[in-house]
């Protein structure tokens, strides 16, 4: 057994590469789409131009859908691979779309990859690749709990060549943009197991019988998160993507490394929270000290660092075991839930440190906070991945005695 934690030349020089690109392309241009460099924030067409003109150098610079295989344009790096290529993007909020592996795209280009015949590949998956359109991944609906699929009320009837969807969704991001949605509807009233009622259809974006009723005002405002009335919607056979009562295994196959790829942004943002801490620790001073040298304020950085190692080694250990082609489903929920808490706990405790100024908007910390908070029950709620990691557990133990093979599977 290998436990080596470098890095083969190969991605050391990828790794330093993203960092190089985030630090002298993405971060200068951030700031002057967001008016941190003195001048107005970048508005409208300007603001478009500056972020096409970052996409087009990243693709000059070999920096491009990493995560895709060659052959559709990518990098084809593995999901280890990914997890220092996210690390580095997401420093930048704009990173990982600059590089053309930000969600929702990206959970949708591996679904797409795995699930669509050639022909939709063509249609759907090379302008995506090729960072010409964006898409969207519809599932959640205002009036049923979005943790469990099996309830999903869009409903869609067959009618000669042809499917008639009607119902209403919501916070599907990147709907207003999207040149087409991936969409999850029941179209099995009786189906052998709950999980086999809903398919997946491709929609085109604008469709009839597709309304955006508004774009969701949330907590980090109102950044493209959509409602979604369906009512009538036409679409041909041929825009069923995967099975007919396949939606929901597909909707896990997308979820599970889409998650951890939001393991890997979140680490970005941690360590962020965490350098930030630090700074402010050793620059401040109060009480005859500067606060790095408190005891109160050392314990909130000890704590932080612990979990910021143990979300790499978590995240690193479910993104081998993906590439491994090894069950990954407990490691990644596990992953999941420590991550996105403790993000929320080292931002918090970042903003602690820095007071007053850390409620303000001077930093980006108030910013990171409302940002963070979603992650808790976005893409599987922390009790959700609770009682799964809990069954999992639960069932190692009677099948085997011990539950030894539900706490990573580890030779310890
Ligand atoms: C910023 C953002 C972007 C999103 N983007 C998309 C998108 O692009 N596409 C999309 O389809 N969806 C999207 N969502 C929706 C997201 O996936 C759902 O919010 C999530 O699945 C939870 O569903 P819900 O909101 O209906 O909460 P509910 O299912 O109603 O759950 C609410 C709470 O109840 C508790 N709970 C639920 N079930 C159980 C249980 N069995 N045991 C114990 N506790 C339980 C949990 O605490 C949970 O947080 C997005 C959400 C946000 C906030």
């Amino acid at each position: 057994m290998a436990i080596d934690f470098t890095l083969s030349p190969d991605l050391e020089e990828i790794r330093d590469r993203v960092r190089i690109f985030v630090t002298e392309v993405i971060k200068p241009a951030e700031a002057r789409i967001e008016g941190r460099d003195g001048d107005a924030p970048l508005e409208g067409g300007d603001r478009l131009a500056e972020l096409i003109g970052l996409r087009k150098q990243a693709r000059s610079a070999g920096l491009w859908l990493p995560h895709m295989p060659e052959k559709w344009g990518g990098m084809e790096l593995g999901h280890v691979a990914m997890a220092m290529v996210q690390a580095e993007a997401a420093k930048s909020t704009y990173g990982p779309w600059v590089l053309n592996c930000q969600a929702p795209d990206e959970g949708n280009m591996h679904t797409l990859l795995h699930w669509a015949t050639d022909e939709q590949k063509e249609s759907y998956l090379r302008p995506l690749c090729e960072g010409r359109v964006w898409s969207c991944f519809a599932m959640t609906e205002p009036d049923v709990a979005g943790s469990d699929p099996t309830l999903i009320q869009t409903h869609a009837y067959q009618d000669g060549e042809e499917w008639v969807i009607n119902g209403h969704k919501w916070f599907i991001s990147n709907a207003h943009r999207a040149s087409f949605a991936i969409l999850i509807a029941r179209t099995e009233d009786d189906p052998e197991l709950p999980q086999a009622a809903n398919t997946a259809f491709i929609v085109d974006l604008p469709s009839d019988g597709w309304t955006e009723v508004r774009q969701i005002e949330t907590m980090h405002g109102s950044t493209g998160h959509s409602e979604i009335l369906i009512e009538n919607l036409r679409l041909h056979d041929s825009k069923m993507l995967g099975g007919r009562g396949q939606g929901h295994l597909l909707g896990q196959y997308r979820l599970g490394p889409a998650r951890l790829a939001h393991c890997m942004r979140w680490i970005a943002q941690a360590e962020i929270a965490l350098d930030m801490m630090v700074d402010r620790a050793l620059k401040r001073y109060s009480h005859g000290s500067v606060l790095a040298e408190k005891q109160g304020i050392q314990w909130m950085i000890a704590d932080s660092a612990m979990e910021l190692y143990q979300s790499k080694l978590m995240v690193l250990h479910a993104a081998s075991k993906i590439d491994r082609g090894d069950d990954f489903k407990s490691e990644v929920s596990m992953a999941k839930h420590f991550v996105a808490n403790s993000l929320n706990r080292i931002v918090d405790r970042a903003i602690q440190v820095h007071g007053a100024l850390g409620y303000s908007t001077d930093t980006p910390l108030a910013h990171m906070f409302q940002h963070a908070r979603w992650a808790r029950f976005a893409d599987g709620a922390d009790e959700i991945h609770q009682m799964r990691i809990a069954q999992r557990t639960i069932a190692a133990y009677k099948d085997h005695g011990s539950t030894a093979s539900a706490t990573g599977d580890l030779p310890i």
